[in-house]
């Protein structure tokens, strides 16, 4: 059965994540918030230290590289790494969501080959910084329609087209791009490719300056007659296998953003705490809210919505852990905790007025962080999309 305390074996690791969030991430968050584009060095240390704790499986799953499913146990439960890379991705975000995002070894990409790559091919990717890269210019939601083209040649197959919102495609080893191998055949014939970064024919073309979220770099990718080998292509080359496997890693990696969320909003409702305690506002748990200021009852209300969101983000990680379907509660959890992120951060900034607007605390800026928790690995639409999908036992043709 289902038990949402954090298992006893996770403590101490998750203790060690918010201690390095508190100590290396939060000092730097401004810094990085203000030198866009500048790469953040602190991370390298701290990238060689999440390796060594994975590599010792002290803290198997320490981030997005930590979401392989292994087969469900036979009696009794698993509290695997897709429940520890939610745990540490939540204290990790409390300190700075955009640094998280740029760990070395620990991007979108990683989760990807994590999520179906053979076990030849982890092996061979091991230790490779690997970004995603699913967006075109004419396609982000409906993945389904992608453009950029992948066409066998010998033994390589040849990638052909643009990729724009890469997250860390500056500065990543290797990019998992998503391609078509015949665009007559639809979504069945979307491949994903493993595509080292000094391949000829890939060119990252800029960076993009953001609204928040401001110390992972964002690029656009070209891809021109890029030869990629044969044995790059994740999982399987058969057509009728396709789309579904790459779909698989978005029920793994869609709880990794909610963790985010949850993470992100738990750092502002904190801090937000602090200021209305100096401010002389008391929060009563053992009053009904309409007897409490208009404040303290707001935020009570915020703690329930948060709550919902962070046991939504266990459960679809912990089903991933047990080898049980979870797209409905990966969508439900990413939906309701970047949501609840959204509104939590910036009712924040509400509450604390004018030092919550201002640059003397972190409040704007996680406001703004929590933005891209809404709109990444599928929008808020699109995750209700799916959910709705779901309950109703319609297809993606039926329900558009
Ligand atoms: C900072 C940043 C980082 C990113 N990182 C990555 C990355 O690493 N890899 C990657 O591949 N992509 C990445 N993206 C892209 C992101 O995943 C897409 O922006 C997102 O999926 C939405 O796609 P779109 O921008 O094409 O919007 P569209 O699909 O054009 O959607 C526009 C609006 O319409 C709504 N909408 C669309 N279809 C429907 C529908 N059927 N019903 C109701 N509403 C609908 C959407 O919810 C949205 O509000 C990133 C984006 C940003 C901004």
């Amino acid at each position: 059965m289902i038990n949402l305390e954090t298992p006893r074996k996770f403590r101490a690791f998750v203790n060690q994540a918010h201690q390095v969030a508190a100590e290396m991430l939060r000092p730097n968050s401004r810094r990085y918030d203000l030198a866009e584009h500048e790469y953040p060095v602190e991370l390298d240390m701290l990238a060689a230290m999440v390796d060594g704790l994975g590599a010792s499986g002290t803290g198997s799953g320490a981030g997005a590289s930590g979401v392989r499913r292994t087969a469900a146990a036979e009696d009794g439960v698993v509290n695997g790494s897709n429940l520890s890379s939610v745990l540490s991705i939540m204290e990790m975000c409390w300190g700075d969501v955009g640094l998280l995002l740029s760990m070395p070894r620990q991007g979108l990409g990683n989760s990807a080959i994590a999520s179906v790559a053979s076990d030849e091919q982890l092996q061979r990717f091991d230790g490779v910084w690997a970004a995603m890269a699913i967006t075109e210019p004419g396609c982000g939601s409906d993945s389904a329609s992608i453009q950029t083209t992948a066409r066998l040649d010998g033994d390589a197959y040849v990638l052909d087209g643009e990729k724009i919102f890469v997250t860390a495609g500056g500065r990543c080893d290797a990019v998992v791009v998503w391609a078509t191998l015949d665009k007559s055949l639809g979504r069945a014939a979307i491949k994903s490719f493993v595509v080292m970064k000094d391949t000829p024919g890939m060119t990252v073309e800029r960076l993009e300056h953001k609204l928040g979220i401001r110390a992972s770099d964002t690029a656009t990718i070209r891809f021109d007659n890029c030869r990629v080998p044969v044995e790059n292509l994740l999982g399987s080359a058969d057509i009728d296998k396709g789309f579904a496997g790459v779909m698989q890693t978005f029920d793994n990696t869609r709880p990794l953003v909610a963790a985010m969320a949850v993470g992100c909003a738990r750092a502002s409702m904190e801090l937000t705490r602090e200021l209305l305690t100096e401010a002389g506002v008391q929060i009563d748990y053992d009053r009904p809210v309409h007897l409490q200021s208009a404040a303290a009852a707001t935020y009570l209300a915020m703690e329930a919505d948060w709550e919902a969101a962070y046991l939504l983000t266990l459960q679809a990680a912990w089903m991933a852990d047990n080898g049980q379907p979870n797209s409905l509660q990966a969508s439900m959890a990413k939906a309701k905790a970047g949501r609840t992120a959204n509104d939590i951060t910036l009712r924040c900034v509400e509450l604390t007025g004018p030092l919550g607007y201002s640059e003397h605390h972190l409040l704007e800026k996680w406001s703004r962080d929590s933005k891209i928790l809404d709109i990444f690995e599928g929008t808020q639409q699109i995750q209700q999309l799916i959910v709705a999908r779901r309950l109703l036992g319609k297809t993606s043709a039926e329900l558009k």
